[in-house]
């Protein structure tokens, strides 16, 4: 993972999250008739019980259930502007498919015309996005206008307003997670296809419930984006700057990346690294000063939390001007949960079976129930193997584990290679975009493609220079190519923009496959972005090789899974956490900001207290609640944890295979089913942390045979 991939695909999570045009699971019936009870129209009951025996009568019985079925699901979204009675009955007379034959046609053309649909918006998309993603000469203003416009935006509206959408939802049935987990796996792949047709219009949120939830994320964006800290202004209570002049560090991304840099630092790394924590600290519990936030005019000490003019001046940035007073800021971190919490509620009148956002995460954009997640994520942060990686640490480190130390970061894989010599051998043969565009069917044989395959897949790929690091852009319809975005500077491509261009390659075989090679084009894709990522990874960690470099010895495998399994263990909490909060919430609707502090640092000790504190020797510590995508992701991160799941269950299936490319091709085809029965399909196995606790258990024998006095695994 990259950054510019990351925010891409945070990104498209976030466009998900406002529930603007989501595709997810259908009313129940039990908490359907709540909302029908407030939108249905009076004459909705009657019309129902004169259309169901008139169609029941036209087509015969075995028809009946899915008559029930179709009028049961309009009537659930159909408002009083769709029109009256009279509409209503001619509309289902002339739509329901009373037979097999006119079934298959309904079926097959709009499978075809939804392809189109999604594939020209998405061209669009593409086109209109083209100045700011590719390396294309200066970004204009109306250049940004152009790349913010989403023509799709308003589809499910429409499609709701024309009536195509209530075709669908009179034919096709609405599914709950709880049948799709249950009888998916024994549904054909029609089956499954008319599933995910139907799951397109299995919501209908007002516009202005959508732009609430727009702009609490909006705003709760902006609030994340400016929390910076001026590093340089920190004091130690010796009066010390530990850290340089200028250095201004966004919460919480650049924190910890700069914890994890000062292990480096011999002289000072440690007294940082405490400083941090502090600086965190005071955060999550709302006790820093107000005025130090993005303010380089004022000093600090996190520690006494004494503030004063700043001593130098190490910036330009004034307009701060605050006095040096350190009233603490005033809960606004969770009076912006709260609004991001309070307008996601709005949509849960129109979500019946997923009547929560708690609900729509994991049963609609997971499709995983949440107690499985959960019951995930506490087989990794209770797993014997963390205590047994900590210890390995400590004999790296020399000292006893610090709370900051879930981010260590010390797993380094290694290499034969400087990046000097490896941008050397890269430049070389990609001195251009097109020399590793000429490449790609090469590059695929040599990862077990068959010629045939190899320029099948390279034909479906265009690659483009990036302006940024690299993306990957697939299409949405056969008829388009998967873009693959490359940074090449002007001396050839280096080491680092090959290992992007890998993994974004990685994903455009993916894309490619699971579009062009799909049996359902309502299929296409994969059953979340954790399945591409893993994907990608599995080119990505093959980049030597494809150089015709020795791959990765054991022990730098080994490194790298530790490296894994700890930043799983981290990030585990942390998703508990977010998971946590979001409950009480629910739980506490009428809750002010300071109640939510209050709770959220009590949710946040009690998970450390409980995973934590055993390995790390320190109670009551609330670092699990500092990441910034709780306050602004609507519960975004347990995506993250069960990404390293299921990236190793990938790997491990990759392994055993030998080859990749038939088996890669294999899993890509089979679409967007649930996680579950994707992962049976491709491993034999569903999703979970087996494979990445069996990889770790090795990696600590491993790693431990080379350095015995580590004495990881010993009592
Ligand atoms: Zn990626």
């Amino acid at each position: 993972m990259h950054g510019t991939h990351l925010i891409a695909v945070l990104f498209m999570f976030l466009a998900v999250s406002f529930e603007a045009q989501q595709t997810s699971v259908r009313p129940s019936s039990q908490s359907g008739t709540v909302l029908s009870a407030k939108a249905r129209p009076a004459w909705m009951a009657s019309s129902i019980s004169k259309m169901e025996p008139e169609l029941a009568a036209k087509y015969g019985d075995p028809q009946k259930t899915r008559v029930q079925q179709g009028l049961r699901q309009v009537s659930e979204f159909w408002r009083a502007e769709d029109g009256d009675a009279a509409t209503f009955e001619e509309f289902v007379r002339t739509n329901f498919a009373g037979d097999q034959a006119m079934l298959d046609t309904m079926f097959n053309r709009y499978q075809r015309l939804l392809e189109q649909l999604d594939g020209h918006m998405h061209e669009i998309n593409r086109e209109f996005r083209q100045q700011q993603d590719l390396d294309a000469g200066p970004v204009l203003s109306f250049d940004e206008i152009f790349a913010g416009y989403d023509p799709s935006a308003h589809v499910i509206d429409d499609f709701f307003a024309n009536k195509l959408a209530f075709v669908v939802l009179l034919n096709f049935p609405l599914t709950t997670l709880q049948q799709r987990l249950h009888d998916g796996p024994n549904w054909s792949r029609r089956q499954w296809a008319e599933v995910r047709l139907a799951q397109r219009f299995d919501k209908r949120i007002p516009a202005d419930v959508n732009l609430a939830i727009a702009q609490a994320g909006a705003d709760a964006d902006a609030y994340i984006a400016q929390y910076n800290i001026w590093m340089h202004h920190l004091l130690n209570d010796q009066g010390q700057h530990l850290f340089p002049p200028k250095m201004r560090l966004l919460s919480h991304w650049n924190l910890r990346d700069e914890i994890k840099s000062d292990y480096a630092d011999s002289q000072d790394g440690l007294a940082k690294q405490h400083m941090i924590q502090q600086v965190m600290e005071r955060i999550v519990t709302q006790t820093i000063p107000q005025s130090v936030i993005d303010n380089p005019q004022l000093d600090w000490n996190p520690y006494t939390n004494e503030v004063r003019p700043a001593a130098v001046k190490d910036s330009d940035q004034g307009g701060k001007t605050q006095s040096a007073s350190n009233t603490r800021e005033p809960d606004t971190r969770y009076a912006k949960l709260l609004g991001t919490f309070l307008a996601s509620r709005k949509a849960d009148p129109y979500s019946p079976t997923a009547p929560t956002l708690i609900a729509r995460r994991f049963d609609e954009d997971r499709e995983i129930p949440e107690p499985r997640v959960q019951a995930m994520l506490e087989q990794v942060v209770s797993s014997p193997l963390v205590a047994q990686t900590a210890k390995l640490i400590q004999s790296r480190l020399g000292r006893p584990l610090e709370p900051f130390d879930i981010w260590y970061n010390g797993f380094r894989p290694g290499s034969k290679y400087s990046e000097a010599e490896l941008d050397a051998i890269v430049a070389k043969k990609y001195p251009t975009a097109e020399a590793y565009q000429k490449d790609i069917p090469n590059l695929l044989m040599k990862l077990g493609f068959s010629p045939q395959r190899a320029e099948y897949v390279a034909s479906n790929i265009v690659v483009d220079p990036a302006r940024g690091s690299g993306h990957a852009m697939g299409a949405e319809m056969r008829s388009e190519k998967a873009h693959l975005r490359t940074r090449v500077e002007k001396k050839g491509m280096n080491y680092k923009g090959f290992n992007i261009a890998v993994h974004e390659m990685g994903h455009n075989v993916e894309q490619t496959f699971s579009l062009n090679d799909v049996d359902y084009t309502l299929l296409k894709g994969v059953p979340n972005t954790a399945f591409t990522e893993a994907l990608a990874f599995v080119f990505q960690g093959r980049d030597l090789e494809l150089l015709g470099l020795p791959a990765p010895d054991e022990k730098a495998e080994a490194e790298k899974t530790l490296n894994d399994f700890w930043g799983t263990y981290e990030i585990s909490g942390v998703a508990l956490v977010d998971m946590g909060v979001w409950h009480w919430m629910y739980d506490h609707p009428q809750a002010t900001p300071a109640q939510l502090n209050h709770a959220t640092v009590q949710i946040a000790k009690d998970i450390w207290n409980r995973y934590y504190a055993p390995v790390f020797g320190k109670k009551d510590v609330v670092l699990l609640a500092v990441y910034s995508h709780m306050i602004d992701s609507f519960l975004y991160l347990p995506d993250y944890p069960i990404g390293h799941m299921i990236a190793f269950q990938i790997e491990q299936q990759m392994n055993k295979a030998g080859s990749i490319g038939p088996e890669f091709e294999r899993m890509a085809k089979m679409g967007r089913v649930t996680p579950d029965l994707w992962m049976e399909h491709a491993t034999g196995k569903p999703v979970g942390p087996e494979a990445l606790l069996e990889a770790t258990k090795r990696a600590l024998t491993a790693l431990t045979a080379m350095q015995p006095d580590a004495a990881a695994g010993s009592d």
